[in-house]
């Protein structure tokens, strides 16, 4: 399909007392027309950093873009001013976050909160909007929406709450969602309940969604496509099916193994040894070297692995970022493990 969101090489650095956080590291990430992308990666990996860029809602300092382009639609959103920047915003690119109350006002009811993106970007009255906002509530699962624009956001569950956000993201439909861990603060019924409602909204308005989560059972029942982030640098992308299938990166490998089979009882978040490296004055190599259980040997600790379409992908889609797949490294002497 044809991009409608095309990240490359992004790099982000934070200005912190201790030093300068290199958050990330030349981030890409492609998001087709109607596609659905999922991000994963544990928390600080940078999936929210990408997100907020995206957003131009990273806040200057203590942020800086040191270079890359953000390309919604061909044009370079690092390069517009913050009203043509507005006019995209809340518009055409909308986003949900973790906690449905952090973009919700509650002194405000739901009715007046869930009409004022149509004010802003359209020419339309206020009982128009009203109709509107009645029938996305419905759109979104909600009963009684009449009644429902009235009410404050206190008055309803937290589930109830998310479907409302998710409503007032909706509202001006947008091309592009940025979901950003949407049900992580849910109970998991009610997450499972939001995921196939987002699924559900996708189909009937045709609209690209870029999916951030922590949680791969959850990102695989609506991703088309992944993107798997660690420390700051995309490590692969590839098709939802092959990151189950033919994962590629040792720390994907390590994901993918992590989700519990049917009928087995585990816990969801995958066992690595080691920890994540500090991004202050990061590793030179992979930053994944530490814990790689497939570690080479010195390229690993001296050249930052390019993402790149491996000879062996079965489609040209399939991307890693691993001195693996990299001809140009000598394969012996053999391979050896750091446990060797
Ligand atoms: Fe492991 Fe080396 Fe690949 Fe990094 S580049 S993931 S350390 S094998
Ligand atoms: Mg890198």
């Amino acid at each position: 399909t044809e991009p409608l969101l095309e990240i490359d090489d992004l790099h982000v650095h934070f200005e912190t007392e201790e030093g300068t956080v290199e958050a990330l590291d030349g981030v890409s990430i492609t998001v087709g027309r109607d596609e659905v992308v999922g991000v994963i990666g544990e928390s600080g990996c940078g999936k929210s950093v990408t997100a907020l860029s995206t957003m131009g809602l990273l806040q200057s300092p203590p942020a800086k873009i040191e270079r890359g382009s953000i390309r919604y639609d061909g044009q370079d959103l690092l390069e517009l001013s913050k009203s043509e920047l507005n006019e995209i915003r809340g518009d055409d690119i909308t986003m949900i976050y973790q906690d449905p109350m952090s973009s919700l006002n509650p002194v405000l009811t739901i009715g007046k909160q869930i009409i004022e993106p149509l004010l802003a970007h359209r020419d339309i009255s206020k009982s128009e909007a009203r109709t509107e906002a009645k029938r996305m509530l419905e759109a979104v699962g909600l009963a009684d929406a009449e009644r429902l624009l009235a009410e404050y956001p206190e008055a309803l569950s937290g589930g109830m709450r998310q479907r409302v956000v998710i409503a007032m993201a909706l509202i001006t439909e947008p091309d592009l969602l940025i979901a950003d861990e949407p049900t992580t603060a849910l109970d998991v019924t009610i997450q499972a309940q939001i995921v196939d409602l987002l699924r559900d909204l996708r189909e009937e308005f045709g609209m690209s969604v870029l999916f951030i989560s922590h949680d791969l059972p959850v990102i695989s029942e609506i991703a088309d496509r992944m993107a798997v982030m660690y420390a700051g640098n995309v490590v692969e992308t590839c098709a939802m099916r092959e990151l189950f299938e033919a994962p590629l990166h040792p720390y994907t490998r390590k994901l993918a193994e992590s989700i519990p089979k049917v009928g087995e009882v585990a816990d969801r978040l995958p066992t690595i040894e080691g920890t994540v490296p500090e991004l202050i004055d990061p590793p030179q190599g992979c930053r994944f070297a530490s814990r790689c259980p497939q570690y080479i040997g010195d390229v690993c600790d001296s050249h930052d692995p390019e993402l790149a379409a491996p000879d062996t992908a079965a489609t040209t889609n399939h991307r890693v970022a691993c001195h693996l797949y990299d001809e140009s490294v000598p394969s012996s002497p053999p391979w050896h493990s750091r446990d060797e």
